[in-house]
C-alpha cells in the first residue's frame, strides 16, 4: 500500500459482475448475497449522499460465449446474455426497494411492461432525486459485455469513478493470478495502458480503452469483504486503482 492520497467520489457507476449475486456456486441468485449487496448501495445513497448507479452483470446466469449452447448463433446467445442481467437487476432493485430505497431500472432494451426504457437525462434526473438507476441490458448490443456498458454509462452519466466489483476472492489487479500463482503481487494503482499491454485479464480490453479515452478512473475489488465498497468512495485503499 502506498500513502499517494486516493481521490473520493460522488458519483459512481457500481458494476457488480453477476456471481456478486449468486450464492456460493457463482449460479443463480442467492437472497443474502443480494440483500448484502443492497446495503451496501444503500449505505452509499443514504449515509454518504453518493449518486449510484448501477450496472449489473448476467454471468450468473448466461455467458454469451463461455458458457452458451454449442453451434449457437452468437448474436442469438448475447441476447439471451441481456435478457439475463435485466433478472438480476429486477431481483436487485426489489431488495433495495424493500429496504426503503427509491429505484429505477432503465434498460437498453426496451420491455416498457417491467422496466424504462434507458434515457441518459431521465437517468441523471432519477440519481439527482436521490434514487438509484439500475442499468440492465448491457448496451442492448451483442458482441459487447456489461463491463463496457458501464465504462460507457460512466461517460454518458458523468460519473467520476466505474468500481467494479468481483466475487473472485482476488481483492484488485495482479501480476499474474494469485490463486495459482504464489509470485503473483498486488498493484495499488496502475494505467490503463499497463492492464492492456501486460493483459491482465481484469475486466475486457474495449472497456478499459474506453475509460482511457474518457478519464474514466477505474476501482476493481474484491466484493466479499464488507464495507470495501464505502471505503473507495471515500478515497480508501481497497482494491486496484486504474488510471493514467
Ligand atoms: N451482453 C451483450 N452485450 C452487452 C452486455 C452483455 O451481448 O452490452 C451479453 C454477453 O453475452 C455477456 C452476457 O450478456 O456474456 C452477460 O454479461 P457479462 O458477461 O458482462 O456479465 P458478468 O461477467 O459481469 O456477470
Amino acid at each position: 500500500m502506498t500513502d499517494t492520497p486516493r481521490p473520493s467520489f460522488r458519483r459512481i457507476v457500481f458494476k457488480p459482475s453477476g456471481e456478486a449475486l449468486a450464492g456460493e456456486g457463482g449460479t443463480g441468485l442467492d437472497g443474502d448475497t443480494i440483500e448484502a449487496t443492497a446495503r451496501e448501495i444503500i449505505d452509499l445513497r443514504q449515509n454518504l449522499d453518493v449518486d449510484v448507479a448501477v450496472v449489473v452483470g448476467g454471468g450468473n446466469f448466461w455467458r454469451g460465449r463461455e458458457g452458451s449452447l454449442r453451434g449457437m448463433d452468437a448474436t442469438q446467445s448475447d441476447h439471451i446474455g441481456m435478457l439475463a442481467t435485466v433478472m438480476n437487476a429486477l431481483a436487485l432493485q426489489d431488495a433495495l426497494e424493500r429496504e426503503g430505497q427509491e429505484t429505477r431500472v432503465q434498460s437498453a432494451i426496451e420491455m416498457p411492461r417491467i422496466a424504462e426504457a434507458y434515457i441518459r437525462r431521465r437517468a441523471v434526473r432519477h440519481l439527482e432525486k436521490g434514487r438509484v438507476v439500475i442499468f440492465a441490458a448491457g448496451t442492448g448490443n451483442p458482441f459487447f459485455t456489461t463491463d463496457t456498458a458501464a465504462a460507457l454509462r460512466a461517460a454518458e452519466i458523468d460519473a467520476e469513478v466505474l468500481i467494479k466489483g468481483t466475487h473472485s476472492g482476488v481483492d484488485g489487479i495482479y501480476s499474474a493470478d494469485p490463486r495459482t500463482d504464489r509470485a503473483a503481487t498486488k498493484f495499488e494503482e496502475i494505467s490503463y495502458m499497463d492492464v492492456m499491454t501486460k493483459d491482465l485479464k481484469v475486466m475486457d480490453t474495449t472497456a478499459i480503452a474506453f475509460c482511457r479515452e474518457n478519464g474514466i478512473p477505474i476501482v476493481v475489488f474484491d466484493m466479499s469483504k464488507e464495507g470495501s465498497l464505502r471505503s473507495i468512495v471515500q478515497g480508501g485503499h481497497e482494491g486496484t486503482l486504474v488510471r493514467d
